[in-house]
């Protein structure tokens, strides 16, 4: 635990009697969770500080935690304090007024590409941005508040990130957090409905994506969900990219891949693994991540096939030289 920017961090918002917290663009419920646990947090420890939550786009997939603030002139950030949470690089913030804030924090749990802000707390070995903000209350309790609705964003954001405690980063920490914010009296009922009920479309296209996809010689599993698929059965690119989850769990196929049709033309690699790392690939095509989650871009079926092809060569040299993968 970095408890000496941590400690730095709560100093600044102690300073600040503004606080925008913000996050990527094309949401996931680490991002909504952590961003708006963070806010609530703040919001209950400090009365007195407006605290709000300020992004250009949503997530249709988490909505149901509730609304972000409604946008505000640029004016109103020239005197905050700009927290940016579960972020890697700048360019994936989603408000682009971040630069207009007095000063800037970075608090992620990304493979550090980029460093940007002022300040800065990484910790790549979390399992989630929501974890730190966890931890983060857990390490100033005598100072901070927490709330059941607190406790419902972050562990929403934990569940989600860590394919519900199942992943590698998930750490006994991971569990006392989580432990701790079940004790707030989270609706485990009602948000896991929320999380995992599918309705009959969603499973109509999952189908579709069994019959499509397709696998490499070495075991790479993939699947192109172009404008066709995405027409015929009435994605958005948020559900288009639930393909990539679908592919999961598949025996010797250690890297699968769900590429997107763009609106712009271009194509969007969505990669997972397990036991090998692929977010080197990744960084190769205009993207990064973690080392079993990552995103990319291509920019023609030609770079998505080269994509495929090192991901395929990857994979052939990872099972060549090691032993208990499955
Ligand atoms: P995605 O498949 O888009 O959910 O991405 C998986 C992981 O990779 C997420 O944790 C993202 O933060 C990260 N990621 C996605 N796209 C990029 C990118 N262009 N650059 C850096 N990291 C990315």
């Amino acid at each position: 635990m970095k408890l000496d920017q941590m400690k730095k961090i709560l100093e600044k918002i102690k300073e600040y009697d503004r606080i925008i917290i913000f996050r990527h663009k094309r949401p996931d419920g680490d991002a909504v969770g952590s961003t708006l646990g963070l806010r609530e947090i703040l919001s209950i420890s400090f009365p007195e500080k407006e605290v709000v939550t300020l992004n250009a786009d949503y997530s249709d997939y988490v909505a149901f935690l509730g609304d972000e603030d409604a946008a505000r002139p640029d004016e109103f950030y020239t005197t905050a304090l700009g927290i940016v949470i579960d972020t890697a690089t700048a360019e994936r913030i989603s408000n682009k007024n971040y630069t207009l804030c007095k000063e800037l924090i970075k608090i992620d749990h990304h493979i550090e590409v980029e460093a940007y802000g002022d300040l800065s707390w990484v910790e790549e070995e979390r399992s989630s941005a929501s974890e730190m903000i966890a931890a983060f209350y857990d390490a100033f309790r005598d100072e901070l508040k927490i709330n059941k609705d607190a406790a419902t964003y972050i562990y929403t954001g934990m569940v989600t990130d860590s394919g519900r405690f199942r992943f590698r980063s998930v750490s006994g920490e991971t569990m006392r957090l989580a432990g701790m914010l079940l004790d707030l009296g989270i609706d485990t009922d009602t948000l896991y409905a929320n999380l995992y009920m599918k309705d009959f479309d969603s499973l109509k296209f999952q189908a579709y994506v069994y019959k499509k996809m397709k696998m490499t010689e070495n075991g790479v599993v993939y699947l192109h969900v172009d404008r066709a698929m995405q027409k015929k059965f009435d994605l958005t690119s948020e559900t288009a990219g639930t393909a990539v989850s679908f592919m999961e769990s598949i025996k010797n196929s250690l890297i699968w891949i769900a590429f997107i049709d763009n609106a712009d033309g271009s194509i969007r690699a969505r990669l997972r693994s397990r036991f090998v790392t692929i977010n080197e690939i990744a960084e190769r095509y205009h993207g990064g991540g973690h080392a079993c989650a990552s995103g990319a871009t291509v920019y023609s079926k030609k770079e998505m096939k080269a994509l495929i092809a090192e991901a395929d060569a990857h994979l052939k040299h990872y099972k060549e030289t090691n032993e208990g993968w499955l």
